[in-house]
C-alpha cells in the first residue's frame, strides 16, 4: 500500500517522500484511517515500528493551518523521548505552517514560555514541567483536539500517571486520544477506560516479541570475568554502532570509565546527568563522535538512534519488558542487528522470567579464544544450547561467526 492511498495531504506526502519513506509501516497503515476518522487509538506497538509518524501525519493533517493556540497535545515519559518525537514531528510538519514544541524539564522556563506566546499548534511535553506551565497559567490546554499518550507503561513505571490524570483535566472531554504502550497493565487499562472513548486497538504482531530482524545470544561469564568479557566482545565482534545496557547509573558510569581506559570513545546517558551532558551524550553518538553509548532502561527508553548494529546487556534487565525494548535499539525499521546478554550464575532466574515472558529460549554462547574460568551460569548454557542459526558472517557457537580479524571494526 502507497502512503498516497492513506487520504494525505500533498505537503504531508512530500515531507514523507523527503524522510525516504516509501511506504507505510504495518501500524500506519492499520492506525493512520483510523486517527483520521476520528477514532480514538490504542497502539501497541513497539518502537521502531513507526509510530511517531502513525499518529503525527494524521494529526498535522487534520490540525490543517498554523493557528496561536496548541490543539494536539503529545506526552512522553522522558525528556530524550520528547525531543526526539519533537524532532520528528517537525521534520513531518516542514512543507506545512503547523509549528511545533517541546517542553522538558532540567532547562530554563522563558525559552518555552516565549514559544508559548509566539503561538504553537502542538505540544510535545514531558509531564512535570507541563504542570508546571499549567499552574503558572503560561499555557492552556482547552483547545486541545488530539492527545496523545506515548509509551504509557513506561510513563506509569516512572510514576507519572497522576500527573499525566491532572494534565489531561485541562484538556477538552471532547478530544481525540492515542495510547501507545508496549504492554498495557491493570493500570494503563484504567486510564485508557477514564480518558479514551471507544478506543479501536491496533496490535502490530505479538506485542512481546523482540523484532525478527534482531538475532539474540547470551553470554554466560564468570562474575569475576564480566569486564573482561566485555572488552573481548567489543575486540572481537564487527560492530560499528553499539549501546551498552547498564541496571544502575553507577554500574553504567563505571563501564564508561573501563571503555574509556581501554580506548573506546564512550558516552554514557542516564538521569543523574544534566540535561545538556545527555543531549551531548546523544547527539555525539548519533553523529558518530562516540561510538560507544552506555545506557540504563529509563534513560534509553524508545530512543530513535538509527543504524545500532549491536545491543550488549552489561547486566540482565531485572523487567522482562525492558529485553525487548532494549534489544528494540538494534534491527530498527527493518533494518538487521545483534543483541548479546552477558550473565552470570546469579542472573539465571532473571533470564528464565526473559524467556517466559517473550516464549523463546535464548540461545546461550561463547566467546571465541576467551578464557573462559568456571562459572555454573557455563554449565547451565551447554545444557540449554540450542542449535545455532545463522547470524551475519557465519553461524553462532560455529567460531564462523568471529571469523574476521580480531579488533577490525567497521564504522
Ligand atoms: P518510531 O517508531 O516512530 O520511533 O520510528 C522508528 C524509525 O522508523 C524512525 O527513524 C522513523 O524515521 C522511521 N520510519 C517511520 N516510518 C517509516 C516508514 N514508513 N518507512 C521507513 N522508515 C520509517
Amino acid at each position: 500500500m502507497p502512503f498516497t492511498k492513506l487520504g494525505l495531504g500533498p505537503a504531508l506526502l512530500d515531507a514523507v517522500r523527503e524522510l525516504g519513506y516509501t511506504e507505510p509501516t504495518p501500524i500506519q497503515i492499520q492506525s493512520m484511517p483510523l486517527i483520521l476518522a476520528g477514532r480514538d487509538v490504542i497502539g501497541s506497538a513497539q518502537t521502531g515500528t513507526g509510530k511517531t509518524a502513525a499518529f503525527g501525519l494524521p494529526i498535522i493533517q487534520m490540525l490543517g493551518v498554523h493557528q496561536k493556540t496548541p490543539r494536539a497535545l503529545v506526552l512522553e515519559p522522558t525528556r530524550e523521548l520528547a525531543i526526539q518525537t519533537d524532532e520528528s514531528l517537525r521534520k513531518l510538519a516542514r512543507f506545512t505552517n503547523i509549528r511545533v514544541t517541546v517542553v522538558y524539564g532540567g532547562v530554563g522556563y522563558q525559552k518555552q514560555r516565549d514559544d508559548f506566546r509566539d503561538g504553537v499548534d502542538i505540544v510535545v511535553a514531558t509531564p512535570g514541567r507541563l504542570l508546571d506551565h499549567l499552574r503558572q497559567h503560561a499555557l492552556k490546554l482547552d483547545k486541545v483536539q488530539h492527545l496523545v499518550l506515548d509509551e504509557a507503561d513506561r510513563m506509569l513505571d516512572m510514576g507519572f500517571l497522576p500527573d499525566v490524570k491532572r494534565i489531561i483535566e485541562h484538556c477538552p472531554r471532547r478530544r481525540h486520544t492515542s495510547l501507545f504502550s508496549a504492554t498495557i497493565p491493570p493500570e494503563i487499562d484504567g486510564l485508557i477506560r477514564w480518558a479514551m472513548h471507544e478506543p479501536q486497538t491496533v496490535e502490530i504482531g505479538e506485542r512481546r516479541m523482540p523484532a525478527e530482524t534482531v538475532r539474540h545470544v547470551i553470554y554466560p561469564v564468570a562474575q569475576s570475568q564480566k569486564t573482561q568479557l566485555l572488552l573481548a566482545l567489543l575486540e572481537q565482534i564487527h560492530w560499528e554502532s553499539v549501546i551498552i545496557f547498564c541496571r544502575t547509573r553507577r554500574g553504567a558510569d563505571k563501564v564508561e570509565r573501563l571503555l574509556k581506559q581501554n580506548h573506546h570513545k564512550a558516552a554514557v546517558i542516564h538521569s543523574d546527568r544534566s540535561q545538556k551532558e545527555r543531549q551531548q551524550a546523544l547527539e555525539g553518538f548519533k553523529a558518530g563522535r562516540f561510538e560507544v553509548l552506555v545506557a540504563t532502561d529509563i534513560a534509553a527508553r524508545g530512543l530513535d538512534i538509527a543504524d545500532v548494529s549491536h545491543v550488549i546487556n552489561y547486566d540482565v534487565p531485572e523487567h522482562p519488558e525492558d529485553y525487548v525494548h532494549r534489544i528494540g535499539r538494534t534491527g530498527r525499521a527493518k533494518a538487521s542487528g545483534d543483541a548479546f546478554t552477558i550473565m552470570m550464575t546469579e542472573d539465571a532466574p532473571r533470564v528464565a522470567g526473559i524467556e517466559k515472558f517473550i516464549k523463546q529460549r535464548i540461545e546461550r554462547t561463547k566467546l571465541e579464544g576467551f578464557n573462559y574460568e568456571y562459572a555454573l551460569a557455563l554449565d547451565q548454557g551447554r545444557k540449554a544450547s540450542l542449535p545455532t542459526g545463522r547470524v551475519r558472517g557465519g553461524r553462532v557457537g560455529s567460531g564462523g561467526y568471529f571469523a574476521a580479524p580480531a579488533g577490525r571494526r567497521r564504522r
